[in-house]
């Protein structure tokens, strides 16, 4: 690892100062003014972060409210004034919720909405720029979550480190194999230190697919991390770091282990205080590995295949041939689905229903290589996925990522690409009208807070911004912005769901690192509200709330407050689409 001078001493400062807090800011006069009310409200819910100069600004207030002023914290005077619109009930949250549309502010700034009665909200920002240093964090989080390594965020995050971690292990029984093997690498998965091949696989998706998108945005932004300044673009770099683990998953014959994880989940300690021993862990029964780890692995190695080639041919190449074996293998494998063996009782990631993950290898395998036999296996199964495209991705259900990747590969059949993007272009309509007319400006319906609803909110922004690419919409860039906003602070709680991000963000993630040090790690996403409420601390909570309510800052509440990569990969895509 390089020195920590060399690496905070990279990169335009402008991006990485924090945005200011509101009281933190402001002139000695108004700060006088200021500090005699009341500390900011929950009731007004914005953007914590920030808002593009150019794009529509709306505030929520959930208090009776008559007319409000935009401040600026500079020198407190009054920007922008204006009237509260009227209040409507919001049936997922039990709210009523007027909102403030103060979208005529365009100039750069940080600022504060007050409203009289109310009160005053926290902080934000509007500039080019805003989401740079949410964006960077964001991916930073990936850093902190390196296994095998020793991890330090330097100086800007003092005591946010670790000693290189679960260095020892080797194949379960549950493999047919024994002995040990080099284990080291990937990202731990959540608040855990497990690695799961499948969610690995739409994580590490997300981010490349990101770099499709944004590049010449992401580019911009280095990352500080050891491989910076080097030949491969950081966020590739970061990316690699998970995928050379998954192809270590792979066995000799193709096939793709599940996951390495040691037998129980540990305490919440320190990564490298936990003594537990990492083991590959197999089916129990040949042959071992399971179809969906092994088609995941296709596809995202033949995206790897695919971004890496201008930067590492070498890397791109043994990419690409771990994909087209591990294809070969399940397809003669289909049908074998993983359960957790005796004697595990880590994550099980279990999917017994692996023909999406077949679909989304062959149309990815098909963009990277143009070889007919993977165009014909995407003809021959696509039309039996079409509804996939409701739904969104997650690590589960990757229909619509084989769909996608088919309509924006070249080369394949006419009339089943302009099929498939005329229905995710309908399909996109129908999730911006109904973001427009959700009193919270969210794309999630009441029975969209399941666990990890945020990474539902970011997928819907995926969603828009791809069939953005099939048919350019303002529309669709806004409710895609939308679903962002919520996330960060337009919400029920007021409550930025990003650690360190915001001037009012959620605290005690499910996150074992950040148990072991006190206090949160930056820039993970949390799970989000969740119905179904899981765990003790969600289940004490009254059996009549609202679903968007389900939700506690609680280290112990796994099912809404962990954090985990598959999430944080779409909030890095939907940050990406907001850069400069
Ligand atoms: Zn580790």
């Amino acid at each position: 690892m390089k020195s920590e001078s060399s690496i905070h001493s990279r990169g335009p400062a402008k991006i990485y100062s924090a945005a200011g807090f509101c009281l933190a800011l402001i002139l000695p006069a108004f700060a006088a003014a200021a500090q005699s009310q009341t500390a900011p409200t929950p009731a007004i819910k914005l953007d914590q972060v920030g808002y593009l100069p150019k794009s529509v600004k709306l505030a929520l207030v959930s208090a009776p409210a008559a007319r409000f002023r935009v401040l600026r914290v500079q020198d407190g005077a009054s920007v922008l004034e204006g009237k509260v619109s009227p209040a409507v009930s919001d049936r997922d949250s039990g709210d009523q919720v007027a909102s403030v549309d103060f979208s005529a502010l365009q100039a750069p700034g940080h600022y504060c909405l007050e409203i009289p009665g109310v009160g005053r909200s926290w902080s934000f920002q509007i500039g080019d720029e805003v989401y740079a240093r949410t964006y960077y964090l964001g991916m930073r989080a990936f850093y902190g979550q390196r296994c095998g390594t020793a991890v330090d965020l330097g100086a800007e995050f003092p005591g946010y480190r670790y000693a290189a971690c679960h260095l020892h292990g080797g194949f379960h029984p549950s493999t047919g194999k024994t002995g040990a093997r080099d284990n080291i690498g990937g990202w731990h998965d959540a608040g855990d230190y497990g690695r799961y091949v499948v969610n690995s696989a739409i994580s590490v998706a997300n981010l490349m697919w990101a770099w499709e998108f944004y590049g010449d945005r992401i580019r911009k932004i280095p990352l500080q991390i050891p491989e910076s300044g080097r030949a491969v673009p950081d966020l590739l770099a970061e990316t690699r770091w998970n995928l050379e683990w998954m192809l270590k998953m792979q066995d000799e014959d193709g096939g793709v282990f599940h996951k390495q994880t040691s037998e129980a989940f540990p305490g919440f300690v320190a990564p490298d205080a936990d003594g537990t021993l990492s083991y590959v862990i197999g089916t129990g029964a040949a042959p071992f590995k399971s179809t969906c780890a092994s088609a995941d692995l296709a596809a995202s190695a033949a995206i790897a295949a695919r971004v890496f080639q201008p930067y590492d041919a070498a890397f791109a190449a043994h990419s690409l041939q771990a994909a087209e074996r591990a294809w070969t293998w399940a397809l003669a494998h289909p049908r074998v689905a993983f359960k957790n063996p005796k004697g595990i009782s880590t994550g099980e990631y279990g999917d017994d229903q692996c023909g999406d993950e077949l679909l989304w290898a062959a149309a990815e395998l098909w963009r990277s290589t143009g070889k007919v036999e993977y165009n014909r296996y995407f003809l021959t199964h696509w039309a039996a996925f079409n509804k996939a495209l409701e739904l969104g991705d997650n690590w589960k259900d990757v229909a619509c990522m084989g769909l996608w990747t088919y309509a924006l590969a070249k080369g394949g059949d006419a009339d089943v690409i302009a099929g498939i993007r005329k229905q995710s272009v309908d399909v996109a309509q129908k999730i911006a009208d109904r973001t427009l007319a959700n009193p919270y400006h969210v794309s999630l319906r009441a029975q969209d807070y399941i666990w990890g609803s945020n990474a539902v909110a970011a997928s819907y922004g995926i969603l828009l911004l791809i069939a953005d690419r099939f048919a350019p919409s303002t529309a669709f860039r806004a409710a895609a912005a939308d679903n962002l906003h919520y996330l960060l602070g337009r919400n029920t709680f007021s409550l930025s769901f990003v650690t360190q991000v915001g001037a009012h963000s959620f605290k005690h993630p499910h996150h074992r690192p950040s148990g072991a040090l006190g206090r949160p790690w930056p820039g993970l996403l949390a799970g989000g509200p969740n119905a179904g409420r899981q765990d003790a601390a969600l289940a004490k909570l009254p059996a009549d709330l609202p679903p968007a309510k389900a939700y506690l800052d609680d280290q112990a509440s796994y099912a809404s407050n962990e954090v985990a990569i598959n999430w944080q990969s779409a909030f890095v895509f939907l940050l990406a689409s907001q850069l400069p």
